[in-house]
């Protein structure tokens, strides 16, 4: 009897394996962390091999820790960084180049010229849900074909392959050189700005657009469907991997959002909200993603809206590693805890220009407000409220396109343990603030994409009750308070626009 489904989690800045039990719960968790590789400011690259090294590490890791073998493990499901992308050699299975990371911003001449083809900016929005920005895959794959010698002539003959992690770790885990399945699931490919969001298959006027050939784009299957064996000599041999979600998707999955109306927003590198619009896709007037959120089996594609924020975790991480103000992550809190407010002083990370809602890929960071009062503990602060203030941005735009109020926020991911960053995301929302049991939400989702195919559960109720709240915030905060607060952060974004000249 198999009880378990596992779950390869392959994010931005780790690699992780999760096994679940029935109801959901986390069994055993394995992680390895794969360098960043900045080359140069704005660029952002990982190293695929590694990545896919780590896999197999993370994989033997879980299993060993839980001294569990294939034969317990009912399916594998795979989730993974979005919009990053990975070109590699059908023949040698070799990268021909880094994986570009959905941070980097090298491909904005890229997408200015696609922009002056016509249409600006809203070029392909109709037909993909996005607006042309540096974020997503399509521009990164027309980058290495450009850049890389020999590249688009080998593409031309057919010999190399794109793929965003997900298609990268199932090629190598079902075979790689050795009959490899080259497949991604529909959340993934409508992060290429390549994929028809109506059809969920790929576009030949946008493909000829960026000069990509389409024998280099994987089949488009469903996110819950058996895809193939693992095929190499290790852990998971034999076993089905049967689930394929985005990260974000997939939290949004593991979360049980399930009914249109539904929200969650996960707190990581970035922070990304997903709200499910049900079958219908409801296109966004007010700087929005229009995406797929699952599509599970036969069953009808389900759309979500999204606002997607660069940089939120990823703030605390550079404080620690560039500025060397913390020593881990965790201790931002104790400092902001120093001081009452932010004294003033405004933080907006706009690293890698700015996602939704502006999509503005000139803008640069800045800290504005700074007086000779302002210290440590304010600029703390100020780093935590930066991520509930950019929240607070793409929900109100969710808020204006569905024509809906929420009226409360799931919440998940590596910064959600801070309590402090809590409190305020539920005063600057004004709405209650809610965490599961099982924050690991990522993973989870894929593990019951997976474990849908292979009848492990049996519908998406099982899903639904297993989820348990944690913790609830309350909104404490006066609105005139928040609203003046609100006031300047809105300002202080202005002042990041016009830097890339
Ligand atoms: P990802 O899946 O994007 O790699 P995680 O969900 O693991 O990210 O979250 C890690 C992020 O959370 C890091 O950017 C880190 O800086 C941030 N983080 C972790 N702990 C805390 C904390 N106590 N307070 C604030 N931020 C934190």
């Amino acid at each position: 009897m198999t009880k378990y489904v596992a779950a390869i989690d392959q994010g931005t800045t780790s690699t992780r394996c999760m096994v679940f039990d029935h109801s959901g719960r986390v069994v055993s968790v394995d992680q390895k962390e794969h360098e960043q590789i900045f080359p140069k400011a704005g660029w952002v690259e990982h190293n695929p091999e590694e990545v896919w090294t780590n896999t197999r590490q993370v994989v033997a890791g879980a299993l060993a820790k839980a001294d569990l073998t294939a034969g317990d493990i009912a399916a594998v499901g795979i989730t993974n960084q979005r919009e990053t992308a990975v070109v590699w050699d059908r023949t040698t299975g070799k990268p021909v180049y880094n994986a570009i990371v959905w941070q980097d911003t090298r491909t904005d001449k890229i997408c200015q010229d696609l922009a002056a083809l016509g249409g600006g900016q809203e070029r392909y929005r109709a037909k993909t849900g996005l607006p042309l920005a540096t974020y997503f895959s399509g521009p990164k794959v027309r980058w290495i074909l450009d850049n890389v010698e020999g590249a688009r002539e080998k593409a031309e003959s057919g010999d190399l392959l794109f793929g965003n992690m997900d298609t990268w770790v199932l090629w190598n885990m079902t075979g790689g050189v050795d009959g490899g399945v080259h497949v991604t699931d529909p959340t993934n490919a409508s992060r290429t700005l390549l994929m028809d969001l109506d059809t969920l298959s790929w576009d030949e006027g946008i493909a000829a657009d960026m000069g990509i050939p389409l024998s280099m784009l994987p089949e488009i299957r469903s996110s819950s469907e058996t895809y193939g064996q693992v095929r190499e000599r290790g852990a998971l041999a034999g076993v089905p991997i049967s689930g394929i979600l985005g990260d974000q998707q997939a939290a949004t999955f593991g979360q049980a959002c399930l009914s249109p109306g539904e929200a969650k927003n996960t707190y990581g590198t970035g922070n990304f909200v997903l709200l499910n619009t049900g079958t219908d896709k409801v296109m966004s007037e007010n700087g929005l993603l229009t995406t797929v959120c699952y599509k599970i089996g036969d069953a009808a594609p389900v759309y979500a809206l999204e606002g997607s924020i660069a940089v939120t975790g990823s703030l605390v991480q550079w404080l620690r590693d560039n500025l060397g103000m913390i020593g881990t992550a965790a201790e931002i809190e104790q400092h902001a805890r120093t001081v009452e407010d932010n004294g003033g002083a405004y933080f907006v990370p706009a690293f890698s220009g700015l996602f939704a809602p502006y999509w503005r890929s000139d803008a640069r960071g800045a800290i504005v407000g700074l007086t000779r009062f302002v210290n440590k503990g304010h600029l703390a602060r100020a780093v935590l409220e930066a991520t509930a203030f950019q929240t607070r941005e793409v929900i109100d735009a969710m808020n204006a396109d569905s024509g809906v109020a929420l009226t409360s926020l799931k919440v998940d991911g590596g910064m959600v343990v801070n309590e402090l960053l809590m409190q305020f995301q539920a005063d600057i929302l004004g709405v209650p603030v809610i965490r599961p049991v099982v924050n690991e939400t990522t993973a989870l989702g894929a593990a019951y994409a997976a474990g849908l195919a292979v009848g492990f559960w049996e519908s998406e109720d099982d899903i639904r009750a297993n989820w348990a709240q944690d913790k609830q915030w309350d909104p404490a905060l006066d609105e005139e308070t928040r609203e003046r607060q609100y006031h300047f952060w809105k300002k202080a974004v202005t002042r990041t626009f016009d830097w890339v000249e």
